[in-house]
């Protein structure tokens, strides 16, 4: 029998309500799912100190001794009981303020305890509230010694007593109630050999209750492994899949529109590396098989034009392309910026907006169906919506590097055979994160950026340079040259960031009054910001006031400097997606990042990291591994097929890379995990794709 699908209800010191804790706060309900609930750290707990070693400064101690006496001071609510605990050398207090009549029918003066917690220095005498107590001659056995394993916990467990060590004491209980033949194991024996990790029981025995840190590190390596594993497994899977049934349109030859546009319409030379992908794209969507491609180009490498012309190939093949943009001011730009290329040539282009009139929307609908439309061009609504088109053959996705599974499967149902997908993004998604979000996309590289480009100087003036900044300032508007200021927004403080937005503003209309100014930011109408970039955009404006709206995509070239205030308040990669705002012309560009006088340290390390490199690659993997992955844009994991638990990309970028070669070698061997050595693979993959939801069912 299968131990580790039972309920946890059945397990010593859980019962119905516990369990339905557990259930509800952190989606435990079987062994197995109680088990995988790993630690987030450990502490020394082979370790005691003497009373008179300890110093303020120490997170935890961990002494041995016996309580003198017990002193219970207030009234109801704000009682509280300390016991004064001795190593028979000095002496500190305990203190509790809840589960009083729990702790004085638990503790009894004379008996030796271990006694484990934060120190803190109170009147000159130091004490430890709600300390950890265990009585010392149950203490070796109880699993308390040694590496103490610390759990997240909720505040609803936390109020119903389930704090970490509660947790500790029930998957103690579960491990001991495991019969070591109804521990199936969830890797393959042979790579286990393989890459020398231990079997499951010992690993899960250890992650909770090392006996050393060697063991736990090996423990740690094979749970890690197993998780990136079943990853690994589930997207090649899946892509073998897709490539064995899953037809794509073929776009045979190239034409009049593409052919026409190259030859005069295009305004400069092509790059090298536009060439190159460009003949990337055009092999995929010749082969047969749908595209799934990502493009990776630095801000400014020409990726919009790239878009445009393999658009152009699917119209001369007779198929509809669309292109959705992160935001409405993008897509309203990208519109635009086609609109105006391709001028003359013939390819109607449509742009739908959430703000479009349900009449005009009617008419764009019933020319997507009837196919009159060629390119279609909008935000996330595209897929949304319920536009049917004629035949869509490609579809663009902008500046969208979380562009997951989830958004695949919608797209498939707008059409039978699912359209031709190229991702483009500007933020490089380090090589560990793209093959665990994309495993199944093929990567094309702009590495090279459009002649004549000078690399934006960047630097970091705190407050007191203000005054320089705006001579600064006045001086490049002087030379016909145009000016960002951008503000921090984020979520929590909205009202806050508003009004030091709309102080910026006033400051700046203050300090220029012999300039224009716009001013955009998320909560304006749609038809104002528009209006405000367009303002801009036309040069009427000099200086933009903005949030991080203006972040990605938009494109003036006439642009040439980017001040960001309270720069500590943005991460590397919008840092650097900002300053690419700039230096998409031929003048030198400048990007000054404003902070205050008190920096943390990984806030230093990021403005160092900005001073020092454009490359966006270098930029990426410091931001990975500043942040880690889990943070990525917020919800980077968001992206991933299962939820890592104890895996990081940010450090297993080495184990990630073997177990993806382990996935590899086990598929071509076996496909569809059809060898009885595989069953396991193959019913535990199921499992977690149920938990997941299957996507992949939808095409
Ligand atoms: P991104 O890759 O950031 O989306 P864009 O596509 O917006 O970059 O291109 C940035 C600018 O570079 C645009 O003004 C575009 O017209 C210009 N551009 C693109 N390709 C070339 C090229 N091969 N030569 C010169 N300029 C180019
Ligand atoms: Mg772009």
């Amino acid at each position: 029998m299968d131990y580790s699908q039972q309920d946890i209800t059945y397990i010593p010191g859980v019962g119905p309500k516990r369990a339905a804790l557990l259930g509800q706060e952190l989606g435990i309900r079987t062994v197995d799912d109680l088990l995988r609930h790993f630690p987030y750290k450990y502490v020394d707990r082979s370790r005691f100190y003497y009373l008179h070693e300890i110093t303020p400064d120490m997170p935890h101690i961990q002494v041995r001794g016996r309580i003198l006496r017990f002193n219970k001071q207030g009234e109801g609510r704000n009682q509280r009981l300390t016991a004064t605990f001795t190593d028979g050398h000095s002496s500190i207090e305990l203190v509790w303020f809840k589960g009083l009549r729990y702790i004085e029918d638990k503790l009894r003066t004379g008996t030796e305890y271990v006694v484990f917690g934060k120190p803190s220095r109170f009147n000159g005498y130091y004490n430890i509230v709600h300390p950890e107590v265990e009585e010392a001659a149950t203490f070796a056995s109880s699993g308390s010694a040694g590496l103490q394993p610390f759990y997240n916990t909720t505040e609803k467990m936390k109020n119903a007593y389930l704090n970490s060590k509660a947790l500790q004491k029930i998957i103690f209980n579960a491990l001991q109630a495991v019969p070591r033949s109804d521990w199936p194991e969830t890797l393959p024996t042979d790579l286990l050999a393989q890459y020398a990790l231990p079997g499951l029981k010992d690993a899960l025995q250890h992650v909770h209750f090392p006996p050393n840190a060697q063991v736990l590190n090996a423990a740690r390596q094979r749970m890690k492994f197993e998780e990136l594993f079943y990853i690994q497994l589930d997207i090649l899977q899946q892509t073998s899949w897709r490539n064995r049934h899953v037809r794509g349109f073929v776009f045979a030859h190239i034409g009049h529109y593409f052919n026409t546009f190259y030859k005069e319409y295009l305004p400069f030379e092509l790059t090298g590396a536009q060439k190159r992908v460009l003949r990337e794209i055009r092999a995929d969507v010749d082969s047969g098989r749908q595209m799934n491609r990502l493009l990776q180009g630095d801000v400014g490498s020409g990726k919009t034009l790239v878009a445009l012309m393999a658009m152009l190939m699917a119209v001369d093949n007779g198929y509809q392309a669309a292109m959705m943009a992160p935001t409405e001011i993008l897509a309203t730009q990208h519109y635009e910026s086609l609109s105006r290329m391709t001028d003359g040539l013939g390819v109607r282009i449509a742009l739908l907006k959430g703000s479009t009139r349900p009449k005009e929307r009617e008419v764009l609908h019933e020319q997507l169906r009837n196919g009159e439309l060629h390119i279609l061009i909008g935000t996330h609504a595209l897929i949304e919506d319920t536009v049917q088109f004629h035949n869509l053959g490609l579809i663009i996705v902008d500046e969208q590097h979380r562009f997951g599974v989830e958004q695949r499967a919608r797209l498939w149902k707008k059409n039978d055979t699912p359209p031709h997908v190229l991702v483009m993004t500007a933020t490089p998604i380090p090589r560990t994160l793209a093959m665990t979000l994309y495993g199944d996309l093929s990567v094309s590289v702009i590495d090279e950026l459009p002649p004549g480009r000078k690399p934006v100087h960047t630097y970091h003036y705190f407050e007191n340079k203000r005054q320089a900044l705006n001579g600064f300032l006045a001086k490049q508007i002087e030379a016909g040259r145009q000016v960002y200021i951008v503000y921090p927004l984020i979520q929590e403080s909205e009202k806050m960031d508003l009004r030091n937005l709309e102080e910026g503003y006033q400051y700046m209309l203050d300090t220029f009054p012999q300039y224009k100014i716009s001013m955009v930011h998320g909560k304006m109408k749609p038809a104002e910001k528009d209006l405000q970039m367009q303002r801009f955009a036309a040069g009427e404006t000099q200086i933009m006031v903005a949030t991080t709206v203006i972040e990605v995509g938009v494109n003036v070239p006439n642009a040439s400097v980017m001040v960001i205030e309270n720069a500590e308040r943005f991460g590397l990669s919008q840092l650097h997606q900002l300053r690419g705002r700039v230096g998409r012309g031929a003048e030198q560009s400048y990007c000054i990042l404003l902070t205050g006088y008190k920096l943390a340290s990984d806030t230093r390390r990021r403005i160092d990291i900005m001073t020092r490199t454009n490359d966006g690659f270098e930029i990426a993997e410091a931001d990975l591994r500043l942040r880690g992955p889990g943070d990525l844009d917020g919800t980077a994991q968001s992206g991933l097929p299962f939820e890592l638990k104890i895996a990081d990309l940010a450090q297993d970028g080495r184990l990630l890379e073997i177990a993806r070669q382990a996935a590899m070698t086990l598929l071509e061997a076996d496909p569809t995990l059809q060898q009885p050595a595989h069953a396991m693979l193959a019913a535990r993959l199921r499992k977690m794709r149920n938990k997941a939801f299957n996507w992949s069912a939808i095409s």
